[in-house]
Protein backbone atom coordinates (compact mmCIF):
# COMPACT_ATOMS: atom_id res chain seq x y z
CA UNK A 1 0.00 0.00 0.00
CA UNK A 2 1.49 3.46 -0.75
CA UNK A 3 1.44 5.59 2.25
CA UNK A 4 0.85 9.80 2.07
CA UNK A 5 0.07 12.15 4.58
CA UNK A 6 -3.84 11.11 4.88
CA UNK A 7 -2.87 7.38 5.69
CA UNK A 8 -4.09 6.04 8.97
CA UNK A 9 -3.33 2.68 10.66
CA UNK A 10 -7.14 1.17 11.85
CA UNK A 11 -6.63 0.33 15.81
CA UNK A 12 -8.13 -2.82 16.94
CA UNK A 13 -11.66 -0.75 18.02
CA UNK A 14 -12.07 0.65 14.26
CA UNK A 15 -10.65 3.87 15.21
CA UNK A 16 -8.45 5.20 12.31
CA UNK A 17 -5.23 6.81 13.33
CA UNK A 18 -2.92 9.02 11.29
CA UNK A 19 0.68 7.24 10.71
CA UNK A 20 2.20 11.01 10.87
CA UNK A 21 1.69 13.39 14.02
CA UNK A 22 2.83 16.39 15.17
CA UNK A 23 4.63 16.22 19.19
CA UNK A 24 4.63 19.46 21.20
CA UNK A 25 6.37 18.06 24.00
CA UNK A 26 8.71 21.62 25.26
CA UNK A 27 6.50 24.03 23.11
CA UNK A 28 5.34 26.76 25.07
CA UNK A 29 1.87 27.63 25.53
CA UNK A 30 0.71 30.09 23.45
CA UNK A 31 2.16 31.52 20.25
CA UNK A 32 4.63 28.82 19.86
CA UNK A 33 2.58 26.04 20.11
CA UNK A 34 -0.53 27.28 18.24
CA UNK A 35 2.55 28.50 15.22
CA UNK A 36 3.83 24.96 15.20
CA UNK A 37 0.11 23.24 15.07
CA UNK A 38 -0.86 25.54 12.40
CA UNK A 39 1.89 25.47 10.78
CA UNK A 40 1.45 21.38 10.70
CA UNK A 41 -2.50 21.56 10.12
CA UNK A 42 -1.84 23.48 7.03
CA UNK A 43 0.83 20.89 5.83
CA UNK A 44 -1.65 18.30 6.08
CA UNK A 45 -0.93 16.90 9.64
CA UNK A 46 -4.03 15.78 11.19
CA UNK A 47 -3.10 14.34 14.44
CA UNK A 48 -1.08 16.26 17.56
CA UNK A 49 0.48 14.77 20.47
CA UNK A 50 0.27 16.51 23.60
CA UNK A 51 -0.09 15.86 27.34
CA UNK A 52 -1.54 17.15 30.54
CA UNK A 53 2.25 17.49 31.42
CA UNK A 54 3.24 19.62 28.34
CA UNK A 55 1.09 22.42 29.60
CA UNK A 56 0.19 23.64 26.55
CA UNK A 57 -3.26 21.90 25.71
CA UNK A 58 -4.94 24.94 25.81
CA UNK A 59 -2.82 26.43 22.78
CA UNK A 60 -2.64 22.80 20.82
CA UNK A 61 -7.13 22.75 21.24
CA UNK A 62 -7.05 26.75 19.78
CA UNK A 63 -4.92 26.00 16.80
CA UNK A 64 -7.49 23.37 15.97
CA UNK A 65 -10.64 25.06 16.77
CA UNK A 66 -9.27 28.15 14.67
CA UNK A 67 -7.89 25.74 12.08
CA UNK A 68 -10.48 25.29 8.25
CA UNK A 69 -9.87 21.76 9.03
CA UNK A 70 -13.64 20.10 10.86
CA UNK A 71 -12.86 18.68 14.44
CA UNK A 72 -13.56 15.46 13.57
CA UNK A 73 -11.00 15.32 10.74
CA UNK A 74 -8.36 15.75 13.35
CA UNK A 75 -6.73 13.03 16.01
CA UNK A 76 -5.54 14.81 19.62
CA UNK A 77 -3.95 12.54 21.90
CA UNK A 78 -3.12 13.99 25.40
CA UNK A 79 -2.43 12.12 28.31
CA UNK A 80 -2.80 11.04 31.97
CA UNK A 81 0.00 12.59 34.42
CA UNK A 82 1.95 9.93 37.23
CA UNK A 83 0.82 12.20 40.05
CA UNK A 84 -3.04 11.82 38.61
CA UNK A 85 -3.13 8.14 38.19
CA UNK A 86 -5.69 6.47 40.68
CA UNK A 87 -9.26 6.44 39.26
CA UNK A 88 -11.17 9.18 40.40
CA UNK A 89 -7.62 11.62 40.21
CA UNK A 90 -7.46 10.04 36.50
CA UNK A 91 -11.44 11.01 35.94
CA UNK A 92 -10.75 14.54 37.28
CA UNK A 93 -7.44 15.18 35.34
CA UNK A 94 -8.90 13.99 31.98
CA UNK A 95 -12.20 16.29 32.75
CA UNK A 96 -9.38 19.68 33.40
CA UNK A 97 -7.30 18.39 30.28
CA UNK A 98 -10.73 17.86 28.34
CA UNK A 99 -11.65 21.69 29.66
CA UNK A 100 -8.36 22.99 28.42
CA UNK A 101 -8.19 21.48 25.11
CA UNK A 102 -11.95 22.57 24.41
CA UNK A 103 -12.51 20.11 22.16
CA UNK A 104 -15.43 17.97 22.71
CA UNK A 105 -13.93 14.67 23.37
CA UNK A 106 -10.15 13.36 23.33
CA UNK A 107 -9.51 10.67 20.31
CA UNK A 108 -6.79 9.13 22.27
CA UNK A 109 -6.21 9.08 26.24
CA UNK A 110 -3.07 7.71 27.35
CA UNK A 111 -1.36 6.51 30.70
CA UNK A 112 1.86 8.89 30.73
CA UNK A 113 3.93 5.97 32.13
CA UNK A 114 3.39 2.64 34.16
CA UNK A 115 4.91 3.99 37.31
CA UNK A 116 5.55 1.00 39.45
CA UNK A 117 6.21 1.68 42.44
CA UNK A 118 3.19 3.96 42.73
CA UNK A 119 1.03 0.62 41.94
CA UNK A 120 -1.61 2.61 40.48
CA UNK A 121 -1.92 1.64 36.99
CA UNK A 122 -4.66 -0.90 37.02
CA UNK A 123 -6.75 1.64 38.79
CA UNK A 124 -5.67 4.41 36.37
CA UNK A 125 -6.40 1.94 33.19
CA UNK A 126 -10.08 1.50 34.56
CA UNK A 127 -11.04 4.86 34.25
CA UNK A 128 -9.75 5.08 30.91
CA UNK A 129 -11.65 2.39 30.26
CA UNK A 130 -14.88 4.55 31.58
CA UNK A 131 -13.77 7.29 29.49
CA UNK A 132 -14.07 5.50 26.58
CA UNK A 133 -17.57 3.63 27.60
CA UNK A 134 -18.71 6.97 27.85
CA UNK A 135 -17.67 8.16 24.61
CA UNK A 136 -15.17 10.93 25.95
CA UNK A 137 -12.24 8.89 24.76
CA UNK A 138 -12.63 7.68 20.93
CA UNK A 139 -9.70 5.76 22.01
CA UNK A 140 -7.30 4.87 25.35
CA UNK A 141 -3.70 3.14 25.30
CA UNK A 142 -0.21 3.28 27.15
CA UNK A 143 2.86 5.32 27.15
CA UNK A 144 6.15 3.70 28.12
CA UNK A 145 5.00 0.25 29.11
CA UNK A 146 7.26 -2.87 28.85
CA UNK A 147 5.67 -5.96 28.03
CA UNK A 148 5.55 -7.07 31.74
CA UNK A 149 3.75 -3.70 32.57
CA UNK A 150 1.16 -4.20 29.96
CA UNK A 151 0.94 -8.41 30.89
CA UNK A 152 -0.04 -7.04 34.41
CA UNK A 153 -2.75 -4.77 33.35
CA UNK A 154 -4.36 -6.74 30.75
CA UNK A 155 -4.80 -9.83 33.26
CA UNK A 156 -6.65 -7.33 35.61
CA UNK A 157 -9.14 -5.70 32.69
CA UNK A 158 -11.02 -6.25 29.91
CA UNK A 159 -10.24 -3.72 27.20
CA UNK A 160 -6.72 -4.31 25.46
CA UNK A 161 -4.88 -0.93 25.02
CA UNK A 162 -5.24 0.41 21.55
CA UNK A 163 -1.68 2.02 21.46
CA UNK A 164 1.31 1.80 23.35
CA UNK A 165 3.76 5.09 22.81
CA UNK A 166 7.65 4.61 23.61
CA UNK A 167 10.69 5.87 23.14
CA UNK A 168 11.88 4.04 19.40
CA UNK A 169 14.28 5.23 17.40
CA UNK A 170 17.50 3.20 15.38
CA UNK A 171 19.46 3.34 18.60
CA UNK A 172 16.34 1.95 20.73
CA UNK A 173 14.23 -1.07 18.88
CA UNK A 174 13.12 -2.81 21.66
CA UNK A 175 11.98 -6.51 19.45
CA UNK A 176 10.42 -7.91 22.26
CA UNK A 177 8.29 -4.94 23.30
CA UNK A 178 7.18 -4.68 19.19
CA UNK A 179 6.68 -9.03 19.14
CA UNK A 180 4.38 -8.30 22.27
CA UNK A 181 2.57 -5.25 20.71
CA UNK A 182 2.32 -6.81 17.45
CA UNK A 183 0.66 -10.29 18.99
CA UNK A 184 -1.99 -8.23 20.89
CA UNK A 185 -3.00 -6.08 18.20
CA UNK A 186 -1.50 -2.95 20.04
CA UNK A 187 -0.34 -0.10 17.87
CA UNK A 188 2.88 1.07 18.50
CA UNK A 189 4.23 4.94 18.43
CA UNK A 190 7.52 6.38 18.45
CA UNK A 191 7.94 8.91 20.98
CA UNK A 192 11.83 11.06 20.13
CA UNK A 193 11.45 9.18 16.52
CA UNK A 194 14.50 11.60 15.69
CA UNK A 195 16.19 11.18 19.52
CA UNK A 196 16.08 14.96 20.17
CA UNK A 197 18.14 15.16 17.35
CA UNK A 198 20.68 13.11 18.65
CA UNK A 199 21.15 10.97 15.67
CA UNK A 200 21.19 12.94 12.73
CA UNK A 201 24.90 12.89 11.87
CA UNK A 202 25.08 9.16 12.03
CA UNK A 203 27.13 7.99 8.64
CA UNK A 204 24.70 4.76 8.37
CA UNK A 205 21.81 7.22 8.03
CA UNK A 206 23.85 10.15 5.89
CA UNK A 207 24.99 7.67 3.24
CA UNK A 208 21.09 6.27 2.72
CA UNK A 209 19.63 9.92 2.71
CA UNK A 210 22.08 11.18 0.64
CA UNK A 211 21.03 7.93 -1.89
CA UNK A 212 17.62 9.32 -2.37
CA UNK A 213 18.35 13.20 -2.00
CA UNK A 214 16.09 13.10 1.58
CA UNK A 215 18.00 14.45 4.97
CA UNK A 216 18.60 11.69 7.53
CA UNK A 217 15.26 12.98 9.90
CA UNK A 218 13.25 11.58 6.54
CA UNK A 219 15.15 8.65 6.72
CA UNK A 220 14.23 7.70 10.03
CA UNK A 221 10.34 8.58 9.93
CA UNK A 222 10.71 6.53 6.22
CA UNK A 223 12.45 3.69 8.32
CA UNK A 224 9.42 3.86 11.30
CA UNK A 225 6.54 4.28 8.66
CA UNK A 226 7.91 1.02 6.74
CA UNK A 227 8.02 -0.57 10.18
CA UNK A 228 4.25 0.07 10.76
CA UNK A 229 5.43 2.62 13.61
CA UNK A 230 2.83 5.75 14.12
CA UNK A 231 5.33 8.81 13.94
CA UNK A 232 5.27 12.03 16.17
CA UNK A 233 7.86 14.27 14.97
CA UNK A 234 8.35 17.53 17.46
CA UNK A 235 9.70 20.85 15.56
CA UNK A 236 8.76 24.36 16.60
CA UNK A 237 10.54 25.72 13.23
CA UNK A 238 8.24 25.47 10.23
CA UNK A 239 11.08 24.45 7.63
CA UNK A 240 11.32 21.77 9.80
CA UNK A 241 7.42 20.50 10.20
CA UNK A 242 7.32 20.77 6.36
CA UNK A 243 10.65 18.49 5.83
CA UNK A 244 9.27 16.14 8.49
CA UNK A 245 6.31 15.58 6.19
CA UNK A 246 7.86 14.94 3.00
CA UNK A 247 8.35 11.77 3.19
CA UNK A 248 6.56 9.84 1.05
CA UNK A 249 8.16 10.57 -2.45
CA UNK A 250 10.70 7.75 -2.02
CA UNK A 251 10.71 3.99 -0.17
CA UNK A 252 13.78 2.91 1.45
CA UNK A 253 14.38 -1.06 0.34
CA UNK A 254 14.78 -3.86 2.13
CA UNK A 255 18.09 -4.09 2.58
CA UNK A 256 18.59 -0.52 3.75
CA UNK A 257 15.91 -1.28 5.88
CA UNK A 258 18.18 -4.25 7.12
CA UNK A 259 21.18 -1.98 8.10
CA UNK A 260 19.04 0.72 10.04
CA UNK A 261 17.54 -2.05 11.66
CA UNK A 262 21.18 -3.27 12.90
CA UNK A 263 21.71 0.23 14.14
CA UNK A 264 19.81 -0.96 17.42
CA UNK A 265 21.94 -0.07 20.67
CA UNK A 266 18.76 -0.89 23.42
CA UNK A 267 20.33 2.82 24.20
CA UNK A 268 17.47 5.47 25.58
CA UNK A 269 17.29 9.26 26.23
CA UNK A 270 14.74 9.35 28.60
CA UNK A 271 13.69 7.30 31.89
CA UNK A 272 13.50 3.30 32.20
CA UNK A 273 9.79 2.83 32.39
CA UNK A 274 10.52 0.51 35.55
CA UNK A 275 12.74 3.51 37.28
CA UNK A 276 10.43 6.36 37.00
P1 LIG B 1 12.12 14.27 18.53
O1 LIG B 1 12.88 13.02 18.31
O2 LIG B 1 10.85 14.51 17.80
O3 LIG B 1 13.13 15.45 18.24
C1 LIG B 1 12.82 16.78 18.40
C2 LIG B 1 14.13 17.55 18.28
O4 LIG B 1 14.66 17.40 16.97
C3 LIG B 1 13.94 19.02 18.51
O5 LIG B 1 15.13 19.49 19.11
C4 LIG B 1 13.81 19.59 17.10
O6 LIG B 1 14.32 20.91 17.09
C5 LIG B 1 14.69 18.65 16.29
N1 LIG B 1 14.18 18.39 14.94
C6 LIG B 1 12.91 18.13 14.56
N2 LIG B 1 12.85 17.91 13.23
C7 LIG B 1 14.10 18.02 12.76
C8 LIG B 1 14.66 17.90 11.47
N3 LIG B 1 13.93 17.62 10.40
N4 LIG B 1 16.01 18.10 11.34
C9 LIG B 1 16.78 18.39 12.41
N5 LIG B 1 16.30 18.50 13.66
C10 LIG B 1 14.97 18.33 13.84
O7 LIG B 1 11.92 14.42 20.12
P2 LIG B 1 10.71 14.63 21.14
O8 LIG B 1 11.27 14.24 22.44
O9 LIG B 1 10.10 15.95 21.02
O10 LIG B 1 9.65 13.52 20.72
C11 LIG B 1 8.57 13.75 19.83
C12 LIG B 1 7.25 13.79 20.57
O11 LIG B 1 7.04 12.57 21.28
C13 LIG B 1 7.18 14.84 21.68
O12 LIG B 1 7.06 16.16 21.19
C14 LIG B 1 5.99 14.33 22.47
O13 LIG B 1 4.80 14.67 21.81
C15 LIG B 1 6.25 12.83 22.44
N6 LIG B 1 6.97 12.36 23.63
C16 LIG B 1 6.32 11.48 24.46
C17 LIG B 1 6.93 10.99 25.60
C18 LIG B 1 6.20 10.04 26.45
O14 LIG B 1 6.68 9.72 27.54
N7 LIG B 1 5.06 9.53 26.03
C19 LIG B 1 8.28 11.40 25.98
C20 LIG B 1 8.89 12.31 25.05
C21 LIG B 1 8.26 12.74 23.91
P3 LIG B 1 13.39 22.19 16.70
O15 LIG B 1 12.14 22.10 17.50
O16 LIG B 1 14.28 23.34 17.06
O17 LIG B 1 13.17 22.05 15.22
Amino acid sequence: MKLNIDSTTTLHNGVAMPWLGLGVFQIPDGNPVEDAVSWAIEEGYRHIDTAALYGNEAGVGNAIRRSPVARDEMFVTTKVWNTDQGYSETLKAFAVSLERLDLGHVDLYLIHWPCPSQGKAIDTWRALEKLYEDGRARAIGVSNFLPHHLEDLMAASSITPMVNQVEFHPHLQQPDLVAFCESHDIRLTAWSPLKRGQILLEPTLGAIAARHGKSTAQVILRWLLQRGIVVIPKSVRQVRVIENADIYDFELSLDEMAEIDRMDRNERIGPHPDQL
